[in-house]
């Protein structure tokens, strides 16, 4: 049964944490590099963990106790920065994991950015709004001494949102005593977030889509598109996707999928999803279970939900020709050797889904100066990094002959090797 402390015991397919397939793909990269064991030493372990266990009072006068935690990953090359979630699932291993690809996510797109992460073990579905806030101003508070715009930037993740953003912004400013919007990222845009944040994630997905449909000759106006997660990744990718001609076939959230051969109206899903809280019961669609839509007949895949939906189970019989990872960590180092030799074309969470940290970065910049920007000038910006980010993951990919992750790995352990070189070690 699941309630607000998240009692739920998932029993994952997979005995390692995330961490544990972190350390592996960066292991790959690391090999093929040569890198020195004092940088592969600093570089595959977090510079900073902290866990907290904090009281928060519940609409029904009681006090409940949560564990959240905040990892930074590396702190080099600049704050660190990465997003927050609330799930019963959250693990200081899972979160270091995320915060670990976080600095590769910034390396690959070339933002001056560390990575971090952080989370609360709670199931943020059975809390009321109310909960929600009280949780969120003393996670806020507990994060104070490690966050701020010049050290430590979160943002929105998994359940949690520019309303949850907007709490951890006052509570810090508060806390400071003066308005520091440059705290956070994915704010809502009265308080500096940026325009075009909300939707950059997905936005990004379909640029990296784009560039890669270019490259490898498929014409999207013919794609069919399958969607896992229908959250503010996989919905908004699936919206843009539509809108660039393709057929968005299949899509599906926590309550299971929606199929229709023939395509399904992204407006329609969206509609029939705010009025009813979910896609089951979606009439002119067939329902499939999660794990059958990952195998649907389909050019284009879209895995945007939690991590390990790929593995080696069913990466025999995805019929995909093209994975964009929306998910941070959907497939396992299993399953990437599996697609790879079936010729399925891979784009990595680090460069598929850094659209939002992309945008993150933009806001930041945009409250830094108090100089907003134009929708446009953030797409047209976030069109640039991710075509040039392609052509580079793509060519390092090539020379080393490896798969795109691997490629963008090299490239960005590469980067972020260099300066923690030149700044040498301290004292
Ligand atoms: N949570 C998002 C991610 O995993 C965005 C992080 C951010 O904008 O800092 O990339």
């Amino acid at each position: 049964m699941s309630t607000a402390m998240g009692t739920t015991s998932v029993v994952s397919v997979d005995e390692r944490s995330l961490f544990d397939v972190a350390i592996e793909q960066f292991n790959i990269a690391a090999d093929i590099i040569g890198l020195e064991d004092h940088l592969r030493a600093r570089l595959s372990t977090c510079q900073r963990e902290m866990t907290v266990h904090f009281p928060v009072k519940m609409d029904d006068g009681s006090v409940q106790v949560f564990e959240g935690h905040r990892v930074q990953h590396n702190r080099m090359p600049g704050p660190t920065k990465g997003g927050i979630r609330y799930h019963q699932n959250v693990t200081l291993a899972e979160v270091k994991a995320l915060a670990m690809f976080m600095t590769w996510k910034c390396a690959v797109v070339g933002i001056p950015y560390g990575g971090a992460k952080g989370g609360v073990k709670v199931d943020a579905k059975a809390m009321s709004l109310q909960e929600l806030e009280n949780l969120t101003r003393r996670f806020t508070s507990e994060l104070m001494p490690i966050i701020g715009p010049d050290t430590d930037i979160p943002a929105p993740d998994v359940n949690t949102n520019a309303q949850t953003m907007a709490w951890l912004m006052d509570t810090y400013s508060m806390n400071v005593g003066h308005a520091v919007p440059g705290v956070t990222t994915g704010k809502p845009i009265v308080l500096g977030g940026s325009e075009g944040r909300n939707e950059a994630t997905g936005r990004g997905v379909v640029y990296a889509i784009e560039e890669a449909a270019r490259d490898l000759d498929m014409d999207l106006s013919d794609a069919r598109v399958v969607v896992q997660g229908f959250g503010n990744v996989g919905g908004i990718a699936a919206t843009l996707i539509e809108q660039v001609g393709a057929k968005v076939i299949a899509v599906s959230d926590s309550s299971g999928g929606i199929y229709n051969p023939g395509g399904l109206s992204m407006k329609a899903v969206h509609a029939y999803k705010a009025e009813t809280g979910s896609l089951r019961g979606f009439p002119d669609a067939e329902a499939v279970s999660g794990e059958e839509l990952l195998e649907l007949d389909c050019e284009i895949l879209i895995p945007s939900a939690l991590e390990n939906s790929i593995t080696e189970d069913n990466a025999p019989r995805i019929k995909a020709k093209l994975i964009a990872e929306g998910a941070n960590g959907p497939t396992t180092p299993e399953a990437d050797l599996i697609l790879h030799d079936r010729g399925i074309a891979l784009l990595p969470d680090i460069y598929a889904n850094a659209g939002g940290v992309t945008v993150s970065y933009f806001e930041w910049v945009q409250a830094m100066q108090a100089f907003p920007w134009t929708e446009q000038q953030v797409n047209e910006r976030l069109r640039l990094i991710m075509a040039k980010s392609y052509v580079a993951m793509r060519d390092t990919s090539r020379a080393n002959n490896v798969n795109f992750r691997t490629g963008a790995l090299v490239r960005a352990i590469e980067r972020v090797a260099e300066f923690t070189r030149i700044r040498g070690v301290y004292p």
